[in-house]
């Protein structure tokens, strides 16, 4: 294994958008953009945009429709422009890692706004810092920005970008402004989603596409793993590099699983029949004859709709009901600082039906178990609601430990499945039955090879080099490593 990394800093699970239009303001079609990627993140939000002459910047903590009144929408002028919705991870509440990141320097001016998670930040930032560059914040951001600008010093914008990539390790999906030119970059294993769509008077780059379809764009695709995107800046087109090549990606399925929206489509899987399929291969797996299947609101939704659906289709005798209630003005119970306060949560989040419930034997489908607070309530509530029996179905392998490339999934302390079997899992959860889904369910459901995905949190292994804990990869790093930037440099025919 070369030489470790971990991941430092706080971890980066949030929303990115890149938009160049021809002439009209590119601040309006950015903050709705960021409203459809709003589930990525609400700890902060904010846009930077070009006029031409000079960058304009707004960024606030909080929600999209509390970041941003009307007045400062008008005085973000240009037609290039990018923004960011920030996911607040617990311990992590910090304006200063709030985001587009922007600075000016020599060359210009640069907006960055990333999602994902480096994994040799700290290796950077003390190389950076021992050539004099000062640093205001403790999120990797900042260090890319700070590469990107260093490179920009000596090398063209593809060059520059090019060597950052060699530089940068880890998950990466960023949309950077350089003066008023609009770039995308995926990281070479393409860890989170990046896509590009195209308007009417322009492109965006967006997180996931239904940040396209707000915008009444059409998805033109994915940003492939390792490519660098450029929107010309009056939105006639845009130009592709394929900067870094790798034999194999490593796509988050969780993306897929719980993050992303099912209306999005990500890497060429709409995320509702993702989530579907997956809910039929839970049936094919684990299904269990009850009286009613329930789904979990609303993540378990379409899990649910797919595992109940296949299993009338095998002819059993089971019904689906909305039987939990979502109060969906309490925030995620995952953030709340103490484990009271995640239990009392979840009480205020979800109630039962009665009707629907009692004296009937249930199935219950949610996306995920984490640290199994949702599920122990959530037996404990069906069963004071009636239920005669209450099975639990997740529409993912058990969580077994965390993520370093960017979602806040706790540590390995607090996962419930962590060196415990599915059995110990049910015991503890006090339900009749547990089951999980395989991984081989979800890289079928994907139509892709567990190689080209990343399962960390599922198998302990990891697509990226973190330092304690075991790659699933011969090589991790891009190689060919050309300090000019010239090998390897290719314009595709976009
Ligand atoms: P837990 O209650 O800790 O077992 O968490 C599981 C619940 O949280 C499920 O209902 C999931 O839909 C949801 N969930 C899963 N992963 C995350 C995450 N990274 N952030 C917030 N919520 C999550």
């Amino acid at each position: 294994m070369p030489e470790g990394r971990h991941s430092d800093g706080p971890t980066e699970k949030c929303g990115v958008v890149g938009v160049s239009l021809d002439g009209r303001d590119a601040s309006r079609p950015l903050y709705y953009a960021l409203y459809a990627l709003q589930h990525r993140g609400q700890e902060s939000a904010g846009i930077v945009t070009h006029d031409g002459f000079q960058q304009h910047s707004h960024v606030e903590m909080g929600l999209v429709g509390d970041a941003f009144e009307p007045g400062d929408l008008d005085a973000l002028n240009g037609a290039t422009g990018i923004g960011h919705v920030r996911y607040p991870t617990a311990g992590s509440v910090n304006a200063c890692c709030a985001q587009p990141f922007s600075v000016s320097f020599k060359s210009g001016s640069l907006g960055l706004s990333h999602n994902g998670n480096l994994v040799n930040t700290a290796e950077l930032r003390e190389e950076l810092a021992a050539n004099g560059h000062a640093f205001t914040s403790d999120g990797d951001t900042e260090v890319i920005a700070h590469e990107l600008a260093r490179n920009l010093l000596d090398a063209d914008l593809i060059r520059a970008v090019k060597r950052t990539m060699n530089r940068i390790h880890g998950s990466y999906s960023l949309t950077i402004a350089h003066d008023d030119t609009v770039l995308g970059v995926r990281d070479p294993q393409g860890n989170r989603p990046l896509c590009i769509g195209e308007l009417e008077d322009g492109y965006v780059l967006a997180s996931e596409s239904a940040a396209i379809d707000v915008l009444d764009g059409e998805l033109v695709r994915d940003v492939r793993p390792g490519e660098l995107v450029v929107l010309e800046d009056d939105g006639a087109g845009f130009e592709s590099y394929q900067l870094v090549e790798m034999d194999n990606s490593a796509h988050c399925f969780f993306e897929h699983v719980y993050f992303a929206r099912p209306d999005s489509r990500i890497d060429g899987s709409l995320v509702y029949d993702v989530r579907r399929e997956l809910g039929r291969h839970l049936w094919a797996e684990s299904g269990v004859e009850t009286d009613v299947v329930l789904p979990v609101p609303d993540s378990g939704r379409a899990f649910a709709s797919g595992y109940a659906k296949a299993a009338q289709d095998d002819g059993a005798d089971v019904s689906f009901a909305e039987g939990l209630m979502k109060n969906r003005y309490v925030g995620r119970t995952f953030i709340m600082p103490t484990q009271d306060a995640r239990e009392r949560a979840v009480r205020l989040k979800l109630n039962p039906i009665r009707d629907v419930i009692e004296g009937k034997t249930v199935t219950v489908i949610d996306d995920s178990i984490v640290r199994g607070t949702t599920s122990t309530q959530l037996v404990e509530l069906l069963t004071e609601a009636g239920a005669e029996a209450v099975h639990m179905r997740i529409g993912a392998p058990a969580i077994v430990a965390p993520c370093y490339m960017g979602i806040d999934m706790a540590s390995r302390e607090e996962l419930i499945a962590a060196g415990r079997d599915t059995e110990a899992i049910r015991e503890e959860i006090d339900a009749d039955s547990l089951a999980y889904l395989s991984i081989d369910a979800i890289a079928d459901a994907l139509e892709t090879t567990r190689a080209d995905l990343c399962l960390g949190c599922v198998t302990g292994e990891y697509p990226y080099d973190i330092e304690g804990e075991s790659t699933d990869r011969e090589v991790i790093r891009p190689d060919g490593e050309d300090a000019s930037g010239d090998a390897g440099v290719a314009r595709s025919d976009d």
